[in-house]
């Protein structure tokens, strides 16, 4: 990956944008901190991280792998 990918701005998306799942809302490694983000279905809202995100399974999934996120819970 080149520039920014992680950058909200400037996004071209090669891959078609996912809307949040209610469904993960009752996955064990995801219920305890997410929430749909009512703004906008194409993302997520972690409530301890406060931290809004895409709603797509990986990317939820590393969030919850990762070190920040563990260092809160
Ligand atoms: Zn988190």
């Amino acid at each position: 990956m080149d520039r920014g990918s992680d950058l909200a701005k400037n996004k071209k998306p090669k891959h078609r944008l996912q809307k949040f799942r209610p469904e993960w809302l009752k996955n064990q490694l995801f219920k305890m901190w997410l929430m749909p983000n009512n703004f906008n279905e194409y993302e997520a809202y972690y409530k301890f991280c406060k931290q809004t995100i895409k709603s797509e399974r990986i990317v939820l999934k590393n969030h919850a792998l990762s070190k920040k996120h563990k260092a809160i819970m």
